[in-house]
Parts: structure tokens; C-alpha cells; sequence
């Protein structure tokens, strides 16, 4: 039987750290599904179709590479794929204890539910979402932190948006 994971995340934007974490997945796994989460409490610069969309061309044509979507809790979304193993990322020890309460929540609510952590890449340990919105905002570099697609879509957003102000 084949072997599948779920990688979920907000994804706002994907990052070369993601990606990472997709590529070593990979490696473990026959299958990822890679699950945007909507969370209604994090406001997102890309809508979850434009995130589809850049995580799609970023990861290329590679069929063993789904991508997905979801609302409400992750175990609900693993039960109705009847995928009880989660792939995160740490990235440092600030990470680790809300991932900690985060599986151990999530083993609650599904007792199957098993949690894979991958270290990160030591070229990529200081990369999030956050950081990466922060820098494009104000016009920071961002090649080679991000794939090519993001780079792209991150400068038209940030164009577009100094245009409008500037207009
Ligand atoms: P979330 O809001 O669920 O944390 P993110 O998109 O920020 O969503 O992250 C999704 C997953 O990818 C998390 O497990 C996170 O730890 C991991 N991750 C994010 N950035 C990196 C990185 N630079 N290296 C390794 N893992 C990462």
C-alpha cells in the first residue's frame, strides 16, 4: 500500500523552506498532500486559490504531489482522507512547543493521528511566511529564499499596491 502523508500549513506565501520539507518528503513517503489550511483567524496576503496556484508551479508537474484545501480542524480533514500521518517542519526550539501541543491536541481528537517531524535545512531555518511578507512589503531581496513563482507574484502584489498608493 502506498504510503501518504498530509503537509499542512497556511502556505502565505510558499517558501524554499517548504519546499524543502516537500522534496525530503518525498523521499519518505509515496504520496503528500499538501493541505492549505483556511484559517478565518489569520488574515492572508494571497487568497487560497493564488496560494494553490504558486504552491502548484512551484512544486512543477510532479503527480505524487497533491494539493489541497481545507476548512475547519486538521483531524477532521485526515479523517475524510483517511490519512492519520501529519508532515511538519521545526525549524528551532520556538517551534517546538506549540508543534508539541499541536500533535498532542490533535492525538486527542484522533487517536490513530501521527505527527512526522522534519528538521529543516540549514539554509532555510530562518525562512517563514511572515518574515518573507514583512521583507517584500518594504522591498527586500528575497532570491533564493523563495521559488521564482513567489518572487514573481510577490512583486506584482507589492507593485500593484505602490501604485495604487501612489496614485
Ligand atoms: P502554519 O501556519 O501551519 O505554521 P506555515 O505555512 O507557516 O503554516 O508552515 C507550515 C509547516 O511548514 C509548519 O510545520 C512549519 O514549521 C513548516 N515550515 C515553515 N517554514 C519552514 C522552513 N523554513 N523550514 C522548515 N519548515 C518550515
Amino acid at each position: 500500500m502506498a504510503s501518504v502523508a498530509i503537509y499542512p500549513g497556511s502556505f502565505d506565501p510558499p517558501t524554499n523552506g517548504h519546499l524543502s520539507i516537500i522534496n525530503r518528503g518525498l523521499a519518505l513517503f509515496d504520496q503528500l498532500i499538501v493541505a492549505i489550511a483556511n484559517n478565518p483567524n489569520k488574515r492572508a496576503l494571497f487568497s487560497e486559490a493564488e496560494r494553490r496556484a504558486l504552491l502548484r508551479g512551484a512544486v512543477g508537474a510532479e503527480p505524487r504531489v497533491e494539493i489541497d484545501s481545507f476548512d475547519g480542524l486538521l483531524v477532521d480533514y485526515a479523517k475524510r482522507r483517511h490519512c492519520p500521518v501529519i508532515l511538519r517542519g521545526l525549524r528551532a526550539v520556538s517551534d517546538f512547543e506549540y508543534e508539541f501541543q499541536l500533535a498532542n491536541m490533535n492525538r486527542k481528537l484522533y487517536p490513530d493521528f501521527e505527527t512526522v517531524f522534519m528538521m529543516t535545512g540549514e539554509d532555510y531555518f530562518y525562512i517563514s511566511s511572515q518574515l518573507v511578507r514583512e521583507v517584500a512589503q518594504f522591498g527586500g531581496d528575497l532570491s533564493g529564499l523563495v521559488p521564482p513563482n513567489v518572487l514573481a507574484a510577490l512583486h506584482a502584489k507589492h507593485g500593484a499596491a505602490a501604485r495604487s498608493a501612489g496614485a
